[in-house]
């Protein structure tokens, strides 16, 4: 997939990420953004954000729900964002003296299940969160890799996130760099070939076993 597609180098930050620390509050944010919406509507909330000067937790702990949610307006389901935002914010700040790098910093399986206390972030949302922000080696299984593996018989719609997931990681070793860029390479093939309807000809992934309608 790399040599067809070319390296990725996601999480995609933006240059309005002055800090580290900001970059990283910057992906939790479009972890959240993202959650059934295109990438170019969490582009844009993101830029509103920065024009608010709410990348920030202490900022985002002070603003208003329903004001936050205005601003995240292009993200698609902005109202329940914007509560899942507000508890991500209110958990730091409470449980973690308002260090996101006091959670993430945390090993593995704490920092996930801490994440997965917080109110909206499933699986998926706390692998992201984990695997670009926190630099832990998880691997997200989003709907773009279930379909690549449904479609390759490497699993069915029925199996868990947890099942796939562990598969994964029983099949490739854990390494930040490779998961960081596999996941990357998965969501690029599924734009421009597994889509809805699959674009088989020319895929990278053209010459396994494979069924396009599944
Ligand atoms: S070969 Fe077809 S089914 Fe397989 S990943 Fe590519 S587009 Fe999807």
């Amino acid at each position: 997939m790399k040599n067809a597609l070319g390296p990725q180098g996601w999480w995609p930050v933006s240059r309005d990420a002055a800090t580290p620390a900001q970059a990283r509050l910057e992906i939790v944010l479009g972890a959240v953004l993202t959650q059934n919406t295109a990438w170019e509507n969490v582009r844009r909330a993101l830029a509103a954000l920065y024009r608010a000067r709410l990348v920030d937790l202490a900022a985002l702990d002070a603003i208003n729900e329903p004001h936050l949610a205005e601003i995240i307006r292009s993200s698609g389901t902005f109202r329940v964002k914007a509560r899942r935002i507000k508890a991500f914010v209110r958990s730091v700040q409470r449980e973690f003296a308002g260090s996101l790098e006091a959670l993430l910093g945390l090993p593995l399986p704490q920092a996930r299940a801490a994440l997965l206390r917080i109110h909206g972030v499933g699986p998926e949302t706390a692998d992201a969160i984990l695997l670009y922000a926190g630099r832990h080696a998880t691997f997200v299984i989003d709907a773009y890799t279930r379909r690549v593996l449904v479609r390759h018989q490497l699993a069915t719609r029925r199996d868990g996130y947890d099942d796939l997931q562990a598969r994964f990681h029983e099949k490739v070793p854990a390494n930040l760099d490779v998961y960081h860029e596999y996941h990357a390479l998965i969501v690029e093939l599924s734009k421009r070939h597994c889509r809805a309807k699959a674009r088989c000809e020319g895929c990278p992934l053209e010459g396994f076993p494979h069924d396009p309608s599944a």
